[in-house]
């Protein structure tokens, strides 16, 4: 077995504290990797404090992790000691089911094992994420990172990057295409750069006047601050996807407003209640509410590949380890330009 040490808590009420903590010795198809990154995604927090209500403890978050290959097991093909790895929000799935086999693993038909939180397939007990000095992970859900992307930036592309980034594949977005992007959080920023580096015409919905500067400079043709009735009236039927990134409760129904006849939303965002949408904007111009949930494996590299050629990666703030906490009740008041990313070196200090 191998003894790791990380930030965790062993229940809802706690704060993250240093915490040790047993990982599967490397096995045959298995990469060990010493993490250098970890980026903190507002899943984390709701984990953590078991706002989902299915959190087991203890609980060591942590899903956007980039770092350095130390072993590899003998049947691994295609990763080397030295090697720049990521791993995002999932290490197994049955990997025979129609989804799987697609590409499509977080949608695994049998349930995929999430970095944190599920059930250890060899020693058993929760698996436990990237706030951690090492993790050992199937060689099947370890993703290349490519060669000159700065590697604190690139941690939070392994979820806020691919959660924006399948969405917007799947729903079409591109050149000729008006898409909105809710909230300028980790995800929406991630999204209001993908969605512009896609062609598509990009439109931020914001709460926060402070950011909408930012959303331009970030690749936002247009900012609306979605409080302002007047400024979202201008806009109402006028955008072929909207992606909601909000994590906490608000108002579906102004959103579903701004969606052309036969357009989505999609909820990406996952508040602790459930939201209220109201079914008129629904009926009245056949428009769709959908969800979707970060991206297989294929994708994730994809996503990567894109980024990497379009020097494309997170704004971040680093931070160390043991300002974890601070670092919650930040991202709790949207004061968070805009993904902090853990440097792990700070674990030994
Ligand atoms: P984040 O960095 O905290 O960003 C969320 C943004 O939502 C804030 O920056 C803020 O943007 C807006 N917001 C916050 N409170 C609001 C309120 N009361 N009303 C309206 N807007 C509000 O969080 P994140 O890491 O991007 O994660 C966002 C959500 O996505 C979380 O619920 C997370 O669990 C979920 N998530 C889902 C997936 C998936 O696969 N579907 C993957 C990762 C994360 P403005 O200041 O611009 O309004
Ligand atoms: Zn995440």
């Amino acid at each position: 077995m191998l003894i790791c040490t990380g930030f965790g808590n062993n229940d809802a009420k706690s704060p993250l504290a240093p915490i040790s903590f047993n990982r599967r010795d490397v096995g045959a198809r298995d990469v060990q990797i010493e993490i250098l990154f970890c980026g903190v995604c507002h899943s984390d927090l709701h984990f953590a404090r078991n706002e989902w209500g299915f959190t087991e403890y203890p609980c060591v978050p942590g899903h956007e992790i980039v770092g350095k290959v130390t072993q590899v097991g003998a049947a691994v093909k295609g990763f080397k000691v030295g090697d720049n790895v990521g791993v995002g929000c999932l290490v197994d799935s049955c990997q025979t089911c129609a989804s799987c086999k697609e590409g499509l693993e977080q949608y695994c038909e049998t349930g995929m094992t999430m970095t944190y939180g599920s059930t250890e397939k060899v020693i058993g007990g929760p698996t436990f994420g990237g706030y951690s000095n090492q993790i050992v992970v199937d060689q099947a859900f370890v993703l290349r990172i490519p060669a000159g992307m700065d590697l604190a930036a690139t941690a939070p592309l392994l979820c806020a990057g691919i959660t924006l980034y399948s969405p917007l594949r799947h729903w079409g977005a591109g050149p000729g295409k008006k898409v909105g992007i809710v909230g300028l959080g980790g995800l929406g920023h991630m999204g209001v750069k993908l969605s512009h580096a896609m062609g598509a015409h990009t439109v931020l919905l914001t709460t926060s006047p402070s950011k909408v500067a930012d959303g331009k400079r970030l690749g936002a043709d247009d900012v609306i601050l979605s409080n302002n009735e007047e400024m979202m009236g201008k806009y109402a039927a006028s955008l072929d996807l909207i992606i909601d990134t909000v994590a906490a409760d608000h108002k579906i129904k102004p959103l579903l407003n701004l969606l052309k006849r036969d357009a989505t939303l999609v909820q990406v965002g996952a508040p602790e209640k459930p939201l209220s949408i109201g079914v008129f904007p629904l009926l009245m111009k056949r428009r769709r509410f959908a969800g979707s949930a970060i991206g297989g494996l294929r994708e994730t590299q994809e996503m990567l590949d894109f980024c990497a050629e379009r020097k494309i990666t997170a704004d971040i703030e680093i931070i160390p380890i043991q300002k974890i906490n601070e670092a919650y009740e930040r991202m709790l008041k949207s004061d968070v330009k805009y993904r902090f990313s853990i440097d792990m070196a700070s674990l030994k200090a």
